[in-house]
């Protein structure tokens, strides 16, 4: 792996922090989830295709694929080039508006932001056209606190269909409800930007998401209104929903697991790579408070980490975390699979937290 080329100046959390620090809730939900995974084998009691059905979802998430499939044959991609490489700017807006902030920024708090960059993150969070960040935040906490369970909404226990798109068609179950009442959402509840965005959601999905994304090529280079609509909505929209699916399923199924072997969630370069760094989905789990959400790599796997550091380099974002290299090493050693690149050689049970 790479070196850690990250320069900017960090908060270094150590095992000690976490004794004295209560404010570290994420340390502390990971410790349940890994208890709860040694004292449970997961048992397949709900058939998810017994779920209510959510007909709406089907129809829109079908079309929208089938669309994708036959303009992946049609549409001519070099056909104007502004208009190729807006597909791309659109895609890291929106996924750096979901991976740095609603993920890192409002849901783990890796980071502080300032008010500006946290107006820059609600309109770049909205331009994916996720659903309200609210749920969003929401639904991520409970994933993070009981993974891979039924309480968790995306259980990748459940194969990866569901884990991937089959769970945004169907009700929830009961238990992902009651555990979502559950959880603490206050400190989004105190941020006016977020409470502001949540309130007015679909008019800024509607306007960052669609309408801007599509006017820009119309009125910017003169492209037509057809091949707009296509490239932003059906083409753009698709890649971005997937990947960021992905996380949920294809890094919770393939990969290593150098930080903790006993959890389902990897490494996966694949998912980093277009993900914008959150393929590293094993490390992730084990350290949800690192604004990295990585513990190695270059920019080229995480372009989120690139996007923290800049705003820590103007002084919008403040306070970045990370563990300290001992916490990591000692962690790798102690629960990983052995797949460590640099401390994959020593014997774990010879091993223990100092
Ligand atoms: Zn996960
Ligand atoms: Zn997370």
């Amino acid at each position: 792996m790479a070196p850690n080329i990250s320069t900017t100046k960090t908060k270094i959390l150590t095992e000690e922090d976490f004794q004295k620090n209560e404010s570290l809730t994420t340390k502390i939900i990971n410790d349940e989830n890994d208890t709860q995974y040694k004292r449970e084998v997961y048992v397949k009691t709900e058939k998810w295709f017994t779920m209510k059905l959510k007909w709406k979802n089907i129809i829109f998430i079908s079309l929208l694929h089938i669309s994708f499939v036959y303009v992946c044959f049609t549409f001519k991609f070099f056909e104007n080039l502004k208009t190729l490489a807006w597909i791309f700017i659109m895609y890291l807006i929106g996924g750096i508006g979901v991976t740095g902030g609603a993920h890192r920024f409002w849901t783990h708090h890796a980071y502080k932001a300032k008010w500006p960059l946290r107006i820059i993150l609600v309109i770049m969070y909205s331009s994916s056209g996720l659903n309200n960040l609210y749920d969003w935040v929401r639904d991520h906490r409970v994933h993070h606190k009981y993974t891979d369970t039924d309480a968790d909404p995306h259980n990748s226990n459940r194969g990866f269909f569901f884990s991937h798109v089959g769970w945004l068609m169907m009700k929830k179950n009961s238990e992902v409800i009651r555990r979502g009442r559950e959880t603490d959402m206050s400190d989004l509840l105190t941020d006016p930007i977020a409470i502001f965005c949540c309130k007015h959601y679909s008019i800024f999905r509607f306007v960052f998401a669609f309408l801007l994304p599509v006017m820009m090529p119309v009125y910017g280079w003169n492209e037509t209104l057809y091949r707009a609509l296509v490239s932003q909505i059906i083409i753009r929209y698709t890649l971005l929903l997937n990947i960021i699916w992905s996380v949920n399923s294809a890094a919770h199924i393939w990969g290593s697991k150098p930080y903790n072997g006993n959890i389902n969630p990897t490494e996966n370069w694949l998912i980093a790579f277009f993900g914008g760094g959150e393929g590293w989905h094993n490390y992730h789990h084990v350290f949800p408070w690192d604004y990295k959400a990585a513990e190695l790599g270059s920019y080229m796997f995480n372009l989120t980490t690139m996007f923290i550091d800049f705003f820590a380099k103007i002084g919008w974002a403040y306070d970045l975390k990370q563990p300290s290299e001992k916490l990591v090493r000692n962690t790798a050693i102690k629960k990983g699979d052995g797949s460590h690149s640099l401390w994959n050689a020593t014997s774990h049970s010879d091993n223990k937290i100092e």
